[in-house]
């Protein structure tokens, strides 16, 4: 019997399944692959179930209207990408490169990514390139930057079993990286001497399996992180040696942190003293301390700051570059790793390049044959940069690639004024419809997994390839080959590639020499040994996981240091007042992601999450006058939803949470962004999705 190796589409942990045919109702069995390092044959439900989603509302040819009042005609491929490269060619014309936008997604394939950079960045000459990994891990991507001098995640899972205390900051592990925490949990349990502290306002299914769960009150992450290190300094738990030889700027830093005794911590954080110094003893007699991140620290209007507070203490007590220690940030999205590798956000070219480096651009230039000066020199516009752009009626053509803004962006009601706006949207996607559908002008049916071959990496830079196995349904095409066709209809060379092992050929040699280094790399490479762990120079041994950024301790920094940041919190963008009283928080549910498109079709999945909710405190919910079952109506200055309250002392008093993924196709008012704002981080530009203020009412 036939079996296909490839990998889980949902997300960044990157589990690796087999395919093997069915029969009946379910064509497809798919199980965990026990030869791919990174998950070693577990599967959770989303992975376990994809194949289920497959053949349902799928976008099967390609459809347009003039405007969005019209409704959609079938039209031929011809048509559509004469319609583009027109629209294309008059923007040109009229008004230059930079009217044009493209908002690609995570949940692209490196190689769709990589031709899109080529096509946008170096033969249009705009930036104009984001991707829903903006909404994501963009603050992870800011943070290591300035902290070690390049992106990349320097930890691996091989450290999740190896460290004495993990330290897991505003990521919900259990429910959304389910499978990379399963692997700590059993190790955990069959050591007990190994620790876990989890800091989360919500008593999450990853903070009850804590030794210790620090419950702090949102948006005192900093005043947190620099509360330890204080602690930390006091017990004599610094490494002056690493401090001496491999950083700078720790003095001031060590001014700072002066700042912080536990009295005001505690008293700003919301939790005891001795929890402070109990996890500040950890870190200290921890041989090997690994801290773990995701979007509760990255989704602030302080994400960048919050993610370099949190490397700092690895910085001051040497715990970095050796197994079982050093930061470690989650993805969300199954290839946001592809991406980053790809130069997929709008300040970054391929090879963790940048678009401010001359340098860069010139090596960009001569590679694809460009005349110099063709890549423009300025960041393109961010995802919330486009939605402004709209408004002011500043793009003419916004093509969105496998993803959902219609839910998926802050403040929604402003969102969908600005694409009502827009005069011509393209939306290439698997799905039909889906919320972003409604607001397309030509719609493009995209290949999706299973469908098209080409590879993801994940969280930790273990790069697999996921093989077509089945024909696409209609006339869906993988991305990659839209974005080359139009390409080559405009003329420009280099968009003949045979196929998708040829794009990602022509993609590595470009980082040869890179920290991600990926130039060892081929598909042929994958297909023969499985999957690959970067950096994987041309030369070297292949190694399938277990590699550490950093071993050296050597920083890709023009001294080789790493730096300090010396900062203080400026607290939440929207804190709470007395007309908007309470916190909310928004986060995913274990069988939700990607905004529902694939998991809202699901009839098991639907059944565990039937409707979304409001979790309140017992204390907040008698005060307001509301009993468990009652339905609230939450409003923020933005926008409302109605939720039916949980009372629960899983969350802290002043906090509310609701989850983010349902959207109005599968609810009345029950849009988390409706409520959230768009207040992002001065560096990374990530939206703070994670907390506004809100009031709440019993309805009804
Ligand atoms: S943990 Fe993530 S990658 Fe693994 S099976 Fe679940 S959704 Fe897929």
């Amino acid at each position: 019997m036939t079996q296909h190796r490839t990998l889980c589409p949902y997300c960044g942990v990157g589990c690796g399944l087999t395919v093997a045919p069915g029969s009946g109702a379910n064509p497809w069995r798919v199980t965990g692959d026990r030869a791919h390092p990174s998950s070693l044959g577990n599967v959770c439900v989303k992975g376990a179930t994809i194949a289920e989603s497959l053949a349902c509302d799928r976008l099967l040819y390609p459809q347009y209207r003039a405007s969005l009042d019209q409704a959609f005609q079938r039209i031929s491929w011809e048509r559509a990408l004469d319609l583009i490269v027109a629209q294309i060619r008059s923007i040109l014309a009229d008004h230059g490169p930079d009217r044009l936008c493209i908002y690609g997604s995570g949940q692209l394939q490196t190689e769709d990514y990589y031709v899109t950079q080529k096509f946008l960045k170096g033969h249009l000459g705009t930036n104009n390139f984001d991707s829903n990994s903006r909404l994501c891990m963009s603050s992870a991507v800011a943070a290591y930057s300035q902290s070690f001098g390049s992106d990349g995640p320097p930890c691996c899972y091989d450290d999740l079993e190896a460290t004495d205390f993990a330290f897991i900051i505003g990521a919900n592990m259990a429910d959304c990286h389910p499978i990379a925490f399963n692997r700590f949990a059993k190790y955990h349990k069959r050591h007990p001497g190994v620790k876990l502290v989890v800091v989360d306002p919500r008593a999450t299914a990853t903070a009850t399996k804590a030794d210790l769960h620090l419950a702090i009150n949102p948006g005192t992450d900093i005043t947190l992180l620099n509360g330890i290190a204080h602690l930390i300094a006091q017990m004599g738990g610094i490494d002056q040696d690493f401090i001496n030889h491999h950083s700078c700027n720790f003095e001031a830093y060590q001014a700072v942190i002066a700042d912080y005794p536990p009295e005001r911590v505690a008293a700003v954080c919301g939790v005891a003293i001795a929890h402070l110094e109990q996890t500040a003893q950890w870190w200290v007699n921890s041989q090997r301390v690994l801290s773990l991140w995701s979007m509760g620290i990255n989704q602030s209007s302080e994400g960048t700051a919050k993610a370099r507070t949190l490397i700092n203490l690895h910085l001051m007590t040497g715990q970095i570059g050796k197994p079982g220690a050093g930061p470690f940030s989650l993805t969300g999205q199954p290839n946001a790793m592809g991406g980053r590798e790809t130069g997929g956000l709008a300040h970054i070219l391929p090879g963790y390049r940048s678009v401010t480096n001359p340098h860069h651009r010139a090596e960009l230039e001569t590679a694809w044959q460009l005349p110099p000066g063709q890549i423009s020199p300025t960041p393109g516009k961010d995802a919330g940069e486009m939605i402004r752009s709209l408004e002011r009626g500043e793009i003419d053509l916004l093509w969105i690639m496998a993803t959902n803004p219609l839910v998926s962006l802050p403040d929604l009601h402003r969102v969908k004024a600005a694409l009502h706006k827009s005069p011509f949207t393209i939306l290439q996607d698997a799905y039909h419809p889906t919320e972003t559908t409604a607001y397309a002008h030509l719609l493009l049916p995209a290949a999706q997994w299973s469908e098209k071959t080409g590879t993801m990496t994940n969280s930790e830079r273990v790069v697999t390839l996921c093989p077509a196995f089945r024909e696409p349904p209609g006339e869906a095409r993988p991305d990659w080959q839209i974005v080359a066709a139009v390409g080559q209809r405009l003329g420009f060379p280099g968009f003949d590639f045979a196929d998708a092992a040829a794009v990602y050929g022509e993609f590595v040699q470009l980082t040869a020499g890179r920290v991600c280094d990926l130039s060892g790399i081929s598909h042929d490479r994958l297909r023969a040994m499985g999957p690959i762990q970067w950096p994987c120079p041309g030369g070297m041994e292949p190694q399938t996981h277990g590699q550490q950024l950093y071993q050296d301790l050597q920083f890709p920094t023009p001294d080789g240091r790493a730096r300090f940041i010396a900062v203080h919190s400026g607290g939440l963008a929207e804190p709470p007042d007395p007309h908007y009283p309470f916190v909310l928080t928004v986060g995913r549910l274990y069988g939700h992601w990607h905004t529902q498109t694939r998991t809202g079709r699901i009839p098991k999945i639907t059944k565990m999450h039937p409707q979304p909710f409001l979790e309140i405190h017992p204390r907040d919910a008698e005060k307001s006058g509301i009993a468990a079952g009652d339905w609230v109506v939450v409003r923020s200055r933005r926008g409302m939803g109605r939720f039916q309250a949980e009372v629960t002392k899983a969350i802290a008093p002043g906090t509310l949470f609701i989850p983010m993924h349902w959207g109005a196709l599968w609810g009345e008012d029950t849009e988390a962004n409706a409520l959230t704002h768009g207040a992002s981080c001065p560096d990374s530009k990530q939206p703070e999705l994670k907390a506004c203020a809100v009031q709440i009412e019993r309805w009804g």
